[in-house]
């Protein structure tokens, strides 16, 4: 049975965020929009004056004035793109708000585009005159880090004839990602499975995560052959495409004279290949932790075999718990409490100023996130539904919002964000101390595996698994910059391999698995999904530092500097160094900790 989903009209204003303190109305959304543009022009006066070699004696004050020009637009660019797009989430069947958002992309467009001379004429200015400028220019003072940041690419930037051949030839290279996309989205058709009336179960990618949780095995097993039996039957196709796609990583590396693939994307974010060669060897050199949990895994089941298809579902029954919002909201302030004093007052403020939007309504997007725009608060829309996982969504997206506001409330616009691979930590050390809090106060032993079950899975998710990836992504490339070729079986061989690595001998690693490989859209985005791994195991080390130290001061500070800095010395601040295996030994610990207290 289920319940009918409430028009937003029904839902109380209590429980709705105050989009009106991001913009105040609609019809002040259209000044903006206005203003958003003509700024956005503007900023076109600035073009070739940076690169006019006339102007080198006024060359600080003139980069000063044409960044804050792109900051001034883009803050208010920003406002109307998220006011829009959060309006229209709020009821995508509103056409008003759909139209907005529509006119709101059309503007982000036209900036990015406006703003794409600024970085080039830059880097076309030599290094000690920016250097010069630097260090007289006043103005300029707050843009160090940002021009910095520009001034590495110098080295990797060609003569200006090829570098306009290569930005052609971009667009050609987002082939194979198109490719599989089309492919992978629309033409890959999956077999229906059937329930045990005999019922047609839809199979889609979006289902096939939630059959293989189903505590029907059945179902599962039918889930997980229907899927690979369907990439089977593209097994040409599949290793065409993403062997195009390391030759075109491998490519750009070369011609940008990086020495490695790895190098040359870990590049862009300032990330020494070293962090990347330290993961991938400290999770082998814990996987023996990961063999257990699969003999924990066999023997919870209670299974004469345990396949690939038997690891996603839950070991336990569901707690069935009831969490009421209200009484989420009392047990995140007192699970986050280490955090301290003056995080928990802005928590506070967070949970009852109209920064969350909490229930599901017809129309409303689904899942959860948390977003918003410099100079107002964060914005979290839930589709809160009273169980214990929706609790964990609000603390992880209050991490997040509570990121963005310590940052936005020190820092200036233009390191008002932050990378990816520190954008999971204030979310994952939210969930962290959460489950610690709960582990503590649980007393009902079914409850309690629950939430070790929850934890193990995150870690063989977010670590593990992400960590094999990583060291597919890193054998699939090095092999290529060798000169071999991927094929079909070559890529299942190697998948394989990891595979029996990372999960042992008490487990069927069934043939199916070995072209789990070919259904990874990450793939095509190589050497990105590490910085999960990464990102988890940093903050998993904070949440225990934190606890033990009985302190947060380092990583509040942390939550205040935005991108000011690089990801790596920011986590340094923090208190965890990403260059070596501490911390995700530390992380480690915590995993072993869970593993003994469900066996
Ligand atoms: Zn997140």
């Amino acid at each position: 049975m289920t319940k009918k989903i409430k028009k937003r009209s029904e839902i109380k204003e209590e429980y709705k965020w105050h989009i009106n303190d991001l913009c105040e109305s609609d019809e002040k959304w259209e000044d903006l929009f206005k203003d958003a543009a003509k700024k956005t022009e503007n900023i076109l006066s600035f073009k070739g004056k940076i690169s006019d070699k006339n102007n080198i004696k006024n060359i600080g004050k003139i980069i000063a004035d044409c960044l804050k020009a792109k900051d001034d637009a883009g803050l208010l660019a920003e406002t109307v793109y998220v006011y829009a797009n959060l309006r229209s989430n709020e009821d995508s069947t509103n056409s008003k708000y759909q139209a907005m958002s529509g006119k709101a992309d059309t503007l982000i467009t036209m900036y990015s585009s406006v703003c794409s001379f600024i970085e080039p004429e830059i880097l076309s200015v030599p290094s000690e005159e920016i250097e010069k400028a630097l260090k007289n220019t006043a103005e300029l003072s707050v843009y160090k880090h940002y021009i910095k940041d520009i001034l590495r690419e110098k080295e990797h930037i060609l003569p200006a004839e090829q570098e306009n051949i290569l930005a052609q030839v971009y667009e050609i290279a987002q082939a194979p990602d198109n490719i599989f996309g089309m492919l992978n989205n629309a033409d890959l058709k999956f077999d229906d499975i059937k329930d045990e009336k005999g019922n047609l179960l839809p199979m889609t990618h979006g289902k096939y995560i939630s059959y293989l949780e189903s505590p029907d095995r059945e179902i599962r097993k039918q889930a997980f052959y229907s899927c690979y039996s369907a990439y089977l039957k593209q097994k040409n196709t599949l290793s065409a495409i993403y062997g195009a796609s390391v030759k075109k990583d491998v490519f750009f590396s070369k011609v940008r004279k990086y020495n490695s693939a790895l190098e040359a994307s870990l590049f862009q974010t300032n990330i020494p290949v070293s962090v990347y060669h330290n993961l991938i060897a400290t999770v082998n050199k814990f996987l023996p932790l990961m063999h257990r949990y699969i003999d924990i895994r066999k023997k919870k089941l209670n299974l004469e075999e345990l396949h690939m298809y038997d690891l996603y579902t839950p070991i336990v029954k569901d707690a069935d718990t009831k969490m009421p919002y209200e009484k989420a909201k009392e047990i995140i302030i007192k699970a986050l409490s280490p955090l301290g004093d003056e995080y928990i007052s802005n928590l506070k403020k967070g949970l009852s100023e109209g920064w969350i939007d909490i229930y599901e309504n017809e129309g409303k997007r689904s899942g959860a996130y948390a977003w918003g725009a410099y100079g107002c608060h964060p914005y979290v829309s839930l589709n809160y539904d009273e169980t214990i996982n929706s609790m964990f969504t609000l603390v992880h997206e209050m991490g997040h919002a509570m990121h963005s506001h310590y940052t936005w409330s020190n820092q200036p616009y233009v390191y008002g964000d932050y990378t990816i691979f520190v954008a999971e930590v204030a979310s994952t050390v939210n969930e962290a101390l959460l489950m610690e809090y709960l582990l503590k106060t649980t007393t009902d032993k079914n409850a309690g595996e629950y939430l070790i079950n929850y934890f193990l899975e995150q870690f063989r998710g977010t670590l593990f698994r992400q960590t094999m990836f990583a060291e597919f992504e890193l054998i699939t490339h090095e092999l290529v910059e060798k000169g071999e070729t991927l094929t079909f079986d070559g890529l299942c061989k190697i998948y394989r391999e990891l595979n029996v690595k990372y999960f042992g001998n008490n487990i069927v690693i069934d043939d199916e698995i070995d072209r789990e490989w070919a259904r990874i859209p990450h793939f095509y985005n190589a050497f990105y999904v590490y910085q999960y791994a990464t990102g988890y195991s940093a903050a998993i080390a904070l949440s225990q530092k934190i606890l033990k130290e009985n302190g947060a001061s380092d990583y509040l500070e942390f939550l205040k500097k935005g991108s000011s800095e690089y990801s790596i010395d920011l986590l340094k601040t923090a208190g965890v160094d990403m260059s070596v295996s501490k911390p995700i030994e530390d992380a480690m610990e915590v995993f072993k900790g869970l593993l003994d207290k469900i066996q």
